[in-house]
Order: C-alpha cells, then structure tokens, then sequence
C-alpha cells in the first residue's frame, strides 16, 4: 500500500492515473521568466550523519574547489538563457554549506553581478560552525536568513541521531546566530528520533522558543532503506517509534510552539508572527543549482545527477538534468496544491491568478469532504486546515517524501545517470 502512496495522491488531486515517469529527455525551458528562485546545494560535509537522505559527501578542498567551478559554469547556462533575469530567492542547502562559506560568498557576489537579486537569501547553518566571524560575514555578504541544523537539545537523541557536538554547543550556536540581527532565524529540529519520549520534544521546543527563534521547523525522523541508520537501530534492538508514538510527540510540539505564542506556518513549521519565513521547496517554481539539485520550472521537473564527480565533468558543457518528467497544467497545478497543503492554506484566488482557471471540481469535493470531516475550514476564499487535516498532511507529506527518495533518490545515487525511474 505504502508504495502505492504518490499514484493515489496524484489520482486525488490531479484526477490523473499512473505513476509520475522520470526519465532522460531534452527539457524546453521558458524564455523569459519574470523572475526565479534559486536553490544551490553545497554537498560538503565534516562528517556524515547515519540518518541523513541527501545527497553528501566527506569536504575535500580539491573537489570543493571545481565544484564551486561547476555551479558557477551551471548559473552562467542560465545566465546565456534568460539574461539579467530578477532573481526573488536564493537558498543554500546541502550538505553543509556554512563548511564553505567561500562557495557562499563569491557565488552570491556572481549571481549580484549577473542576475537581478531582489529577495532574501538563506543559508543553512551547522552549529559547529556558527562562530561569530562566520555569521557576520554571511551577513555582511547579503545573507538574510539562516536555519541552523541542531536537530535536537538533548544530548542522549544527539548521540543516537550520530551528531558531531553536544547541547551546550548547539544552545551557544543558537544565541549567537540569534544574536546576529538576521531576518529570520531558523532551527531545525527532529522529532519521532527512537526511545525520545513526548517530555523531551516538549524540551527541545520550549528551549527553542526561549531562545527567540524566528522560526522553529520540526521534522519527523524518516528512515530510508538507503541509509546506515535503519540497520544501526537494528543492530542495537532500538525501535522506530509507532505511528501512535509519533502522533502525540507531533501534538505536543505543536501544542507547546502555540503555548509560547507562535504560528503554526506549516504542518511541520511554526513561526514568530511577522518573522519572514525560511523556506525552499514550497516555492511555485524554482531552478536548482548544483548536484541533486531539482528544478521546477515551466512544463518541466527536473533533476541534476547525483554523482559529484560526474556534476563537474559535465558542468562544462552547460544545462543537462539527469532526470525530467513533462508536466502538464493539471499536474502543476496538483503540484501547487500540494505544497499549499503543507502551508495549511489554499487561497482559491491566488490559483485562480496563477492557473487562469478555478478550484477543480473533484478537488473542491475533496476539500468539501475534509470539512465536513473537520479537518479543513473555509473562510472566504481561503480553505484552511485545521489540526485534524494538518495531521492527514503529515501522514501524507511524510509517505509521500519516503516514496520520492526512497525511489527518485535511491536510483540517482546507484546510479550517475539513471535510465527511467518511475514514483
Ligand atoms: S545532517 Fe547535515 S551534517 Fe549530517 S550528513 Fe546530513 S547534511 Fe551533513
């Protein structure tokens, strides 16, 4: 059933049957964008994390050094493309970006010399690096937000999860990039982690909270077949928690977040009010540079190869995903719903501007029944969802997400350059 998952989920929402195929083929990108969204992933780590799906590998300067090359040779494609276009957003993820904050600064520089940037700029943070010269030259380099990955406080799940620090680093990370004046200051957390109990995701949060965080993301802990963490749990006779388990841990991080007067901006995100929120995948359409690095633009999605060394071979030969399936305007459209599902409004206007057409009818039949369920409400021309329907999405986003890596990602990193894979 599991695996079933992404084809129910698009029979549901884009009334459409049949898997999503991925597949090498050439990719017609829009002439002329008004504007885009940058995502550049930096897949540089000090250590590798057991638990972590992306797509990482051990620093090594010699390789660091032509890779920042290749995203440079990668921009410069797009640059040919579509000229000084307007660019709204640009996120750092990896990796570990704040590991090379040189590949940070210059590309940023390059895209403020090349492109029009008008929006904000996030990089993502590890807490052992968060030293107070490193965040000031982020910032000083035009750097608005940061989200710091900690994971957690606590310095028992610190060690289960095979983080490379202790709580008192992470708090003392958090206060300085707190302390920085940055727009919006995240922190990432994880919860359903083996043997955490529901007191010390409370813990974690209200710490958070205390803190001042702009922004408090909390993810549950997914595990990947692909990944040494599964068979490390194994090994050692710890279990993943329950669905049960799970549940009341998610209730009690968004219990205590409300508690402490933040914003449920997300079903996985909570928010100051008015803190500008730190957010890369929920984006309408987006470029990805970089390796792994997916792209969602015009009738296209794709995706960049996954092997590093390959990413630099070929960056010299400009633009070519691995991976790209064709898009029609009912599977954008599906995709948009998606990711308003998981920020927990649907604004029937803004689809309206967006797709030329309204809420379709099985669609608002779908929505109509959440609220006769109680999980959905609608106000004007928003449907919002309640914390019943917060809780279907997360059951949903988090199926959804272990289907797309589990078979997206699996095949991309077995392979550099992966014939068909079907989700
Ligand atoms: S969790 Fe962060 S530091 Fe650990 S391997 Fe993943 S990207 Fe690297």
């Amino acid at each position: 059933m599991r695996h079933l998952i992404p084809q129910i989920l698009r029979l549901l929402v884009s009334g459409k049957t049949g898997p999503f195929v991925f597949e090498p083929q050439p990719v017609v990108l829009p002439t002329k964008p008004s504007s885009i969204n940058l995502y550049i992933h930096l897949p540089f780590c000090r250590q590798l994390c057991p638990f972590c799906p992306y797509v990482k590998e051990v620093y090594d300067p010699e390789t660091s050094t032509a890779y920042q090359q290749a995203i440079i040779k990668e921009l410069e494609s797009y640059r040919g493309l579509w000229g000084e276009v307007k660019v709204e957003s640009v996120y750092f993820g990896g990796g570990t970006p704040s590991l090379t904050p040189e590949i940070v600064t210059e590309t940023l520089a390059w895209i403020k010399g090349n492109f029009r940037l008008g929006g904000e700029v996030g990089v993502e943070v590890h807490p052992l690096n968060a030293s107070r010269s490193l965040l000031e030259s982020l910032k000083k380099s035009g750097v608005s937000l940061v989200s710091l990955g900690v994971q957690s406080f606590n310095d028992r799940l610190l060690q289960i999860l095979g983080r490379d620090y202790d709580s008192k680093l992470a708090k003392e990370a958090c206060r300085r990039a707190l302390e920085a004046g940055f727009a919006t200051a995240d922190i990432d957390l994880i919860f359903a982690i083996p043997t955490q109990t529901r007191e010390e995701v409370r813990a974690d949060i209200r710490y958070a909270c205390e803190l001042g965080a702009e922004q408090i993301s909390a993810y549950p802990l997914i595990s990947f077949s692909y990944l040494p963490f599964k068979r490390q749990m194994d090994r050692a006779k710890i279990a993943m928690p329950g669905w049960r388990g799970e549940r009341e841990m998610l209730k009690m991080a968004v219990k205590t977040a409300s508690e402490a007067g933040y914003q449920r901006t997300a079903v996985w995100s909570f928010s100051k009010p008015q803190a500008m929120r730190y957010t890369t995948v929920t984006k309408e359409s987006f470029v990805g540079i970089g390796v792994s690095a997916s792209t969602m633009m015009g009738d296209y999605f794709t995706v960049n190869t996954f092997s590093v060394p390959e990413y630099i071979r070929t960056a010299e030969k400009g633009l070519r995903p691995a991976l790209a399936t064709k898009l029609d305007t009912r599977d954008k459209m599906a995709y948009w719903l998606f990711w308003r599902g998981y920020d927990l409004a649907i604004d029937t206007d803004k689809l309206k501007s967006i797709f030329d057409r309204g809420l379709p009818f099985h669609i608002q039949g779908l929505l109509s029944l959440l609220s006769l369920l109680g999980a959905a409400k609608h106000e004007g021309d928003t449907f919002y969802l309640t914390e019943r329907g917060a809780y279907l999405f997360h059951l949903i986003e988090k199926e959804y997400t272990h289907a797309y890596l589990e078979r997206l990602w699996g095949a991309g990193l077995k392979e550099a350059w992966p014939q068909r894979v079907v989700i």
